[in-house]
């Protein structure tokens, strides 16, 4: 029996009619002899809701703990979706991450799946029955419940699809697919009828809240083709896959923005082998995780090293720096909480020259400063203050015309 996997995002069962509604999308793909798997989210706002609360009693709650009540939010969904189904007349049962021996590291809040035991799930496919999993956790090798990092469900639904064989894994959400830029900042973007698993990685990683990245490293590497589409209508969405050659003739596909970045800065570091990797280690031990690394060799006896993080890792990534501050002779620390960073993601920028010209030039007019800019093959970001990000994804949209169909732009 063919299997499918099927997400829905938090605010496809936000409610009693939602619920049904994504409950009779699973049965029309019973009805068309597969095999479902459900995987559904904390419903509308409640992951937000269990945060504020968490918050309200501890400002610095312990890790461990704010897994263990965020995972609640998903056990919620998970049983209320087998019981709508069991009223429509369907066979359903439900499963907490640690039913089905969804193992991760202990990362809390931001852990990794190594392993699933696909086969509780398939004794019930076998059973007739169809599935229904919570998303966005699992559980270490000591019991611990984990949590896999915001918008996780996407990557439980993916490792999911890899795990169980699964021939196809829909991802339904509020948008009806992938857009040049996030709809609900840049109003012009326009819809993909396919993207690159490199691509949405890229996009992914850095802003477009859409799709889990982990997920799309899941699918490259499993070779899942993720449908993302609406909960709401029938409309084919964007499909996530192989790149194919045709892709490289769209120079920019897609633009995004991070918010809530900090920059910390160690200024005048010993130039002598060994400091980056001190430090580095440091902020591994802290499990802080670390984009757009840039040092610098300013004399022959000092660097300057800098780096972006998440704004909830601060505190973690301070105090690791302050640690191994002496140890490197670190002259001062830089720290900036107010970053965010725009970028511009595209295959055919391999191919094709004039990219970082014309997004710097888009935001030199707008009169935006750049703070600092990083690149990857496929991808230039660059930072600015948090207060110009919107307004920075609007002229980086325009100037790449992002907000016509790919076929009809002329960059
Ligand atoms: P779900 O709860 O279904 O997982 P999310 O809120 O996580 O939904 O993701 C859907 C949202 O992602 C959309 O409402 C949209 O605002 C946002 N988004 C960001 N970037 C993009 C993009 N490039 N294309 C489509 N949606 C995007
Ligand atoms: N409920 C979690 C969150 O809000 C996971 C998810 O929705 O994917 O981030
Ligand atoms: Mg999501």
């Amino acid at each position: 029996m063919a299997i499918i996997v099927q997400k829905f995002g938090g605010t496809s069962v936000a409610d009693a009619e939602k619920i049904r509604q994504a409950a009779k999308r699973v049965i029309k793909a019973v009805e068309n002899g597969f095999g479902v798997v459900v995987v559904a989210s904390a419903r509308g706002k409640q992951t937000d809701q269990l945060i504020a609360d968490a918050l309200e009693l501890n400002p610095n709650p312990p890790k461990r703990e704010m897994d263990q009540l965020l995972s609640t939010g998903e056990q919620q969904s998970v049983s209320l979706f087998a019981m709508a189904l069991d009223a429509m007349g369907y066979d359903a049962i439900s499963f907490t991450g640690s039913q089905i021996r969804m193992i991760t590291d202990s990362a809390h809040t931001k852990a990794r799946i190594k392993s699933i035991d696909a086969e509780r799930i398939h004794q019930q496919l076998d059973r007739g029955k169809i599935v229904i999993v919570a998303g966005f956790q699992g559980i270490d090798e000591h019991e611990n419940i984990t949590t896999l990092g915001r918008g996780g469900s996407d990557t439980t639904a993916v490792a999911l699809a890899a795990a169980l064989g699964a021939e196809q894994c829909e991802i339904y959400t509020d948008v009806d697919g992938i857009y040049s830029a996030d709809p609900r900042l840049f109003k012009n973007a326009t819809k993909m009828n396919e993207i690159s698993y490199d691509e949405m990685l890229e996009m992914a990683s850095y802003g477009a809240g859409v799709m889990h990245p982990r997920a799309i490293e899941f699918g490259k590497k499993y070779d899942i083709k993720i449908h993302v589409r609406s909960s709401s209508d029938e409309s084919e969405g964007t499909i996530i896959t192989h790149e194919v050659p045709q892709m490289e003739g769209v120079i920019v596909s897609g633009a995004t923005i991070q918010k809530d970045m900090a920059k910390i800065g160690l200024v005048g570091v010993d130039n002598v082998p060994g400091n980056a990797a001190k430090v580095f280690a440091h902020l591994a031990r802290a499990k802080v995780v670390v984009n757009d690394i840039v040092q610098t060799e300013v004399s022959a006896e000092k660097a300057n090293l800098s780096f972006l993080i998440d704004i909830s890792d601060l505190p973690a990534a301070r105090e690791a720096v302050e640690k191994i501050k002496d140890e490197v002779n670190c002259q001062s620390i830089f720290i900036r909480d107010d970053i965010a960073e725009v970028s511009v993601i595209g295959v055919g920028m391999r191919s094709h020259y004039g990219v970082a010209e014309r997004m710097f030039s888009a935001l030199a007019e707008a009169k935006i400063n750049i703070d600092s800019i990083t690149t990857s093959e496929i991808r230039i970001s660059c930072a600015v203050n948090k207060d110009e990000a919107e307004k920075a994804l609007d002229v980086v949209c325009i100037a790449f015309e992002l907000d016509k169909p790919a076929e009809q732009r002329n960059v």
